[in-house]
């Protein structure tokens, strides 16, 4: 399936507007659109893209995101505490990344993502014995 082109680098917004990023995505762009079954993002049901540390610039609102922290407290999510909408995350599974929610981003709408992977949140890979 054709990914839907949209301008870069990407804008993102929450709902309400108090909060703009902007964002360049690693490479693969929209194909890293993924969706997570741990007990946090099941509950959130967003759909993540990946961005590299160096590729997201809070442009208005820095003073409105909200952190939330839960488990090993090692992903950071933000949300807008305005409105709510789930904006990014720094991963757990990659603290070198973030994860950003493709549904705020100008000039996409997620159902033209198609089926979207799922990551195993369930089974972590931080949480799994090492070899
Ligand atoms: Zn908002």
């Amino acid at each position: 399936m054709t990914l839907p082109e949209i301008t870069r680098p990407h804008r993102a917004t929450c709902h309400c507007g108090a909060v703009e990023l902007e964002v360049s995505l690693v490479e693969g762009g929209l194909s890293t659109a993924r969706r997570c079954d741990c007990s946090y993002c099941r509950r959130r049901g967003a759909i993540a893209v990946s961005a590299p540390l160096d590729g997201l610039r809070v442009i208005r609102g820095a003073d409105k995101l909200s952190l939330y922290q839960w488990g090993t407290k090692t992903a950071k999510h933000y949300f807008c505490s305005v409105c709510g909408i789930y904006t990014h995350h720094q991963r757990r599974s990659n603290p070198n990344e973030y994860g950003v929610n493709a549904a705020s981003l100008d000039g996409l709408n997620p159902r033209d993502l198609g089926d979207v992977k799922w990551s195993d949140g369930v089974n972590h890979p931080s949480d799994r014995p090492a070899r």
